[in-house]
């Protein structure tokens, strides 16, 4: 074969090879290149007081910029504790939460606004509303969870809950958004719900935001499985409301901080992100989360 033919078909190769690869489906999922921009990790919580430490340590091997430190509801007594001391050893990695573990008792309220002005957390939470495994029912139109988004709202801070959305739930919810505009509410785990109840809650309410912590590979329902594509039904949402989005690992549990894990974690956070577009993905990761939380 002459070498000018020869180079003639190579390149025939090539175009038909990439015609292919474009209209292959699930050739995007296979050929997104990872997020590579700054994250900041919205939800996680620390299993023990010296838990921070292997964090960071996992921080730094994946370019993750800053946690948000929650707590788990009621479940842990030390968890105030534990985040000032994560805060005060890195400063500059961890955005302190305040835990509310009694989040519908009178108290309330008094108890975050005396928690704001003493600690300096830049967010609220993670506070139990429905949790259907710790069999929490609170309902957050009530008198004494509207005080606190009164106090949260007039301050600035926004407020995580968990809330794992029924029919019921979500009426609730949307009672108390409505009631409070001027305070910012965070759904974590996306509730729970599918993607078209959060669209159409996304639409409803601009005083809702969204994380997606803890819908990894480990858990249900999950964006994508540990080297799957991501739920393109979660990536419409999401691409359509950039800016009321987070990314989160939601880690909590020892086995969850164990450094193997962490990697998988951060690996898989970093693929699921450079599958949405470029500038979705700095947001989701990084800019809704600066922006929030005052990070930058
Ligand atoms: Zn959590």
């Amino acid at each position: 074969m002459p070498a000018i033919h020869a180079r003639r078909c190579a390149l025939d190769v090539i175009a038909l090879g990439l015609l292919l690869a474009l209209v292959t489906p699930g050739w995007a999922a296979k050929a997104a290149a990872e997020y590579r921009g700054r994250i900041i990790d919205a939800h996680a919580h620390l299993p023990a007081r010296h838990a921070i430490d292997t964090y960071v340590e996992a921080m730094k091997r994946h370019n993750v910029a800053k946690v948000v430190l929650l707590g788990v509801g009621s479940a842990q007594r030390h968890d105030a504790a534990w985040i000032a001391a994560a805060a005060r050893k890195h400063p500059s990695r961890v955005i302190p939460g305040l835990p509310l573990p009694h989040p519908t008792t009178q108290q309330a309220a008094d108890q975050v606004a005396a928690g704001l002005a003493k600690r300096g957390a830049r967010v609220v939470g993670e506070v139990h509303i429905r949790h259907v495994r710790r069999r929490i029912e609170r309902d957050p139109s009530d008198g004494p969870f509207t005080r606190v988004l009164e106090v949260t709202g007039r301050r600035g801070v926004p407020v995580v809950i968990h809330d794992d959305l029924n029919a019921r739930a979500t009426g609730a919810l949307e009672s108390a958004l409505a009631a409070r505009p001027d305070a910012t509410v965070i759904l974590a785990h996306a509730g729970g719900a599918p993607p078209a109840v959060i669209d159409r809650l996304l639409g409803a309410h601009p005083n809702l935001l969204v994380d997606l912590s803890g819908m990894h590979f480990q858990r249900r329902p999950a964006l994508a499985t540990e080297t799957g594509p991501i739920d393109p039904a979660w990536k419409a949402v999401i691409e359509k409301a950039p800016d009321r989005f987070l990314m989160g690992l939601d880690v909590s549990t020892p086995r969850l901080f164990e450094p193997a894990m962490l990697d998988r974690l951060m690996k898989w956070t970093r693929r699921i992100l450079g599958e949405l577009k470029p500038d979705v993905a700095e947001r989701v990761a990084y800019r809704n989360a600066a922006r929030l939380f005052h990070a930058e």
